[in-house]
C-alpha cells in the first residue's frame, strides 16, 4: 500500500503566478487590438473576469460564456466595438506562452515530490493549462493533472473531486490534503469533497465565516513543516 501523503494543488495563484501572466496577456491584447492600456484598465478587466468566474462556481455562467462574456461586458463598458470572441482568443494564446512562479513554488514542488503524491486540480482550459505547465517544467512533478474542463465538472463541485478520485489508484482520502488560494472554488471544494483544506491566503484576506478552511498558510515555505506535522509517519520514511 502506498502510504504517501496525497496533496491536490490549485494552479493559478498557489503554483504559478497567474496575475502576472494574466495582465502580460492582457496588455498584449489590448495594445494589438489598438485599446490604451493602464493600470485601471487591467483592473477592471480582473474585477469583471472574477465576478464571472464566480458566477461559474455558483453553476449560472457556463466556461465557454465566462471566457467570452468577460471581454464583451468590458468592450460594452469602454463603448467598444470589438468581438469578445475574438479578444479572447488572442488572450487565450499569449496566456500559454509566459509563466512566472508564486514565491517559493518551485522549491516546494521539488521538496514535496520526494515524500508525497502530487495532483493538480484546476479551473481552466484544458489547452492552456496543458501548456502553461509545460511552459514551466513542471508537469513531471504531478501523478496525474485533472483540469476541469477535461474533468467535466468544476470546483468546487463534489462531482469534480468524485471524478478525480475515481481516478486515483490506493486513494486515502485519511492521508490527503487540498492546498488553494481560492476559498470559494479551492476550500469550499475541499469542504465538499471531504478533503483537509490549506488556504493559501498570500494575500491577507480576511476570514470568511461560512467557508473556514483547517489551516491557514501566507507562504508556501509553510507548507512542508505543516504536511510533516500531519503526516509524521510518511515523512518520516522518506
Ligand atoms: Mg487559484
Amino acid at each position: 500500500m502506498d502510504d504517501r501523503p496525497l496533496v491536490f494543488l490549485d494552479i493559478d495563484d498557489t503554483i504559478l503566478d497567474f496575475q502576472t501572466a494574466e495582465a502580460t496577456a492582457i496588455r498584449c491584447t489590448f495594445t494589438e487590438l489598438g485599446i490604451p492600456v493602464d493600470d485601471q484598465l487591467i483592473a477592471r478587466y480582473s474585477e469583471i473576469n472574477r465576478s464571472q468566474w464566480e458566477l461559474l462556481e455558483e453553476g449560472k455562467l457556463s466556461r465557454e460564456r465566462v471566457l467570452v462574456r468577460r471581454f464583451e461586458l468590458l468592450f460594452a463598458e469602454l463603448g467598444l466595438p470589438h468581438s469578445g470572441a475574438a479578444a479572447c482568443e488572442r488572450y487565450e494564446g499569449l496566456l500559454c506562452e509566459g509563466h512566472w512562479f508564486m514565491p517559493g513554488a518551485e522549491e516546494l514542488l521539488r521538496t514535496l515530490s520526494r515524500g508525497c503524491r502530487l495532483f493538480i486540480v484546476s479551473n481552466g482550459a484544458k489547452t492552456v493549462q496543458d501548456a502553461r505547465l509545460r511552459s514551466a517544467g513542471i508537469g513531471p512533478y504531478f501523478e496525474q493533472t485533472f483540469i476541469s474542463e477535461e474533468v467535466g465538472a468544476e470546483k468546487p463541485t463534489r462531482e469534480f473531486f468524485d471524478r478525480c478520485f475515481a481516478a486515483i489508484p490506493e486513494l486515502d482520502l485519511r492521508r490527503a490534503v487540498l492546498v488553494g488560494d481560492s476559498l470559494t472554488s479551492d476550500i469550499r471544494g475541499a469542504k465538499n469533497a471531504g478533503l483537509l483544506s490549506v488556504w493559501y491566503n498570500y494575500r491577507g484576506r480576511p476570514a470568511r465565516p461560512d467557508i473556514v478552511p483547517d489551516y491557514e498558510i501566507r507562504a508556501l515555505s509553510e507548507l512542508p513543516t505543516l504536511l510533516r506535522r500531519l503526516f509524521p509517519e510518511a515523512f518520516i520514511k522518506t
